[in-house]
């Protein structure tokens, strides 16, 4: 195979059945914006979403807004539009609160019916949040036991004294991505329920939760979503478990009859008893707007094109002779992993701030991984081969710099 020409790139970006896509996102044009996977692009759906809201029906309508514009309807309106990005059927998902609140609603509920079973599973080296919030849990309900073990150690650390296991399915630093199905079908094995953390799938892989019979999962909105910074997060309870689950943080929205404004609370059925306080109207809004334009759009042909951007991110990096400096920490096999790519480099701090002051945006995470991410719907192969070019170069002159006589001091 010969090497792979810029203008190979360009033939590859005409050829793109997702490449009229980047039209619908306000990006600066001095960026290559490899953090989609962190924190979303803005669409103009979304810009002007807001503005609308703001101005017409804040401004004009005020408080008649909660009916007229169908505000107080906001969590599930907006879970209906995810509920296909995720497998999931449309009255199944519920937009509210962070993904770390939703994972404390699931998990503190599913406590509430664990019979005699005492034990939480998660993978050691989750994204910290997910442990953090279970043991956060565990500290409440003195009896429930939380055990993180290695990945490769949780299918037989599930048992019979197991009630959740907690998973996230695309790592946040490896990329590393669970098998869904058989990791839920193992998890039922053992009589446990299982809950799926999507945040660095949604947008970017295929989900069939409801093929898998999955029993939870939460997941974020401001990644390959583009919902904005801090944007209300999902969560998904499988139809069958609904009526059972009782929430802990049982908030008035999510009453059978808030605006009869009891004493006593009593749930509302199936999702809307997750809801505990009023929505964030506007945060609301720029979601609405950025899910607009996953509407009509083929997972398949997202994640494909996914892969062909971080296959050529890798091919061009191997053929740039970066191969001894950066050591992929990703599966190698496109199939085991989500819609990033970490590099370990020995300075990859110091790497990835010159890539940054250069308009290459990755990130930096501790203690030597350099972060890319490929969302498929605004990125072009030519981004690739450009970043790939400033990455080239920025390794050179770390070679011949201080960078590079630094880290040999620090290795003598
Ligand atoms: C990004 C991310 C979160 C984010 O949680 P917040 O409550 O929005 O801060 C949670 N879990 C995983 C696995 C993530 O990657």
């Amino acid at each position: 195979m010969g090497a792979i020409s810029r203008q190979d790139c360009e033939r590859l970006d005409v050829d793109d059945p997702l490449s009229s896509m980047r039209a619908a996102f306000q990006l600066p044009s001095d960026t290559i914006y490899l953090d989609g996977n962190s924190l979303g692009a803005l669409t103009y759906a979304a810009a002007h979403r807001v503005q609308e809201v703001m101005t017409r029906q804040w401004g004009g309508d005020l408080i008649k807004s909660w009916n007229l514009h169908g505000w107080i309807d906001l969590p599930a309106t907006l879970g209906r539009r995810i509920a296909p990005l995720i497998g999931a059927l449309a009255d199944d998902v519920l937009v509210a609160d962070s993904t770390s609140v939703n994972l404390f609603k699931i998990a503190s509920a599913a406590a509430r019916s664990r019979g005699a079973r005492r034990k939480i599973i998660t993978e050691r080296g989750n994204f910290p949040t997910d442990p953090y919030i279970l043991q956060g849990l565990a500290g409440l309900v003195p009896d429930i036991e939380l055990v993180q073990v290695a990945r490769d150690d949780i299918g037989r650390s599930v048992d019979e004294n197991t009630f959740l296991v907690v998973l996230t399915h695309v790592h946040y630093q490896s990329a590393e991505m669970f098998d869904l199905p058989s990791i839920t079908r193992l998890v039922h094995q053992a009589g446990a329920k299982i809950l799926w953390d999507l945040s660095h799938s949604v947008g970017a892989v295929p989900l069939d939760l409801a093929a898998a019979r999955a029993d939870f999962a939460v997941g974020c909105c401001y990644k390959y979503l583009n919902g904005g910074p801090g944007a209300p997060a999902f969560m998904y309870v499988r139809h069958d478990l609904q009526e059972t689950l009782e929430p802990v943080l049982s908030g008035w929205l999510g009453h059978a009859r808030p605006f009869d404004f009891q004493d006593d609370y009593s749930p509302a059925s199936g999702m809307t008893r997750h809801r505990c306080g009023t929505p964030p109207v506007l945060a609301f809004a720029a979601l609405d707007g950025a899910l607009s334009v996953f509407e009509g759009l083929e997972m398949k042909a997202l994640r494909d094109k996914s892969v062909a951007l971080s296959e050529l991110f890798i091919q061009l990096v191997e053929a740039a002779g970066l191969g001894t400096e950066l050591a992929l920490a990703s599966p190698r096999n496109a199939m085991q992993r989500g819609s990033h790519l970490s590099f370990a480099h020995e300075d990859g701090y110091t790497l990835m701030q010159r890539l940054i002051s250069r308009g290459v945006i990755g990130d930096f995470r501790a203690p030597n991984l350099l972060r890319f991410g490929f969302a498929p719907l605004y990125l072009r192969h030519v981004d690739i081969w450009d970043a790939v070019e400033i990455l080239r170069d920025e390794v050179r002159r770390w070679r011949e710099t201080g960078g590079a006589s630094i880290a040999r001091m620090a290795v003598t």
